[in-house]
């Protein structure tokens, strides 16, 4: 697989995407306020990320992108996204920064809630933000093949799977998804009520799943430990909070 269709037209579709006058990733939003446009000289003119600006950033850049994108979100300043434009210029090749590995919760979108583009982020969604062989392999894809500096796993409060998983709730093939939470649910240490209708108790249950969650990634995956080991990419935690829309780094 080449994430990247290098070709003859590679280099056109680079050229055509720096031409392009969007800010696919606020940057010109951060100069007018001062924020992290030092962090990428010249994306402002940049429709999508091109392989020079993401390879010319380091994980801890990324998640201070990203942190800047949920700013953005919770402030109600998001960027106008020119999505034809982003389109366009990321047809002929993609060079995404970050893996976000979150929750199929419909209220808790990666790109809307830090403010990213087409092209920036790969997304992998499954309930309850779990690790399974497959998405391990999704993840080392975005990393080692096409790139990607950070793995970011993504909980989010009062978090339905989190709830069923609690409850020992069955049905069908969701019942073997939630067993994947249930050490999670055991290896929460809390002081009261240990049920799905407790709210701290469940958002406590959520916080120790994604930390698991990246535990196992660096466990199970040789290859992005290997990544994270020579400093390449970071595997970091984070939990969206619903009530707020703040993206809490677990840095
Ligand atoms: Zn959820």
């Amino acid at each position: 697989m080449n994430p990247q269709h290098e070709g003859c037209c590679a280099g056109a579709a680079d050229a055509s995407r720096r031409a392009l006058l969007t800010s696919s990733l606020g940057m010109a939003a951060f100069a007018a306020v001062g924020g992290a446009s030092w962090l990428l000289p010249g994306l402002a003119q940049a429709a999508a990320l091109t392989r020079e600006q993401r390879d010319a950033m380091t994980p801890d850049q990324v998640i201070a992108m990203l942190r800047e994108g949920n700013e953005r979100f919770r402030a109600g300043k998001m960027q106008g996204h020119d999505y034809l434009a982003q389109k366009k210029a990321s047809a002929g090749g993609q060079y995404p920064a970050a893996v976000i590995l979150g929750c199929i919760d419909s209220r808790a979108p990666t790109e809307i809630i830090l403010d990213t583009g087409i092209g920036e982020t790969f997304t992998g969604r499954v309930a309850g933000n779990i690790a399974n062989d497959d998405l391990l392999g999704s993840l080392e894809f975005a990393c080692a093949i096409a790139g990607s500096k950070l793995v970011l796993v993504m909980g989010h409060t009062a978090c339905g799977a989190i709830k069923g998983a609690i409850d020992g709730a069955k049905l069908g093939n969701l019942t073997g998804l939630l067993e994947k939470i249930w050490p999670a649910v055991d290896a929460t240490t809390f002081n009261g009520e240990r049920s799905s209708k407790n709210d701290a108790f469940v958002d406590a249950v959520a916080a120790t799943n994604v930390r698991r969650t990246v535990d196992e990634i660096r466990r199970r995956s040789d290859v992005l430990a290997g990544l994270e080991k020579d400093g390449k990419i970071k595997i970091v935690g984070s939990m969206y909070h619903l009530v707020g829309g703040k993206v809490e780094f677990y840095t």
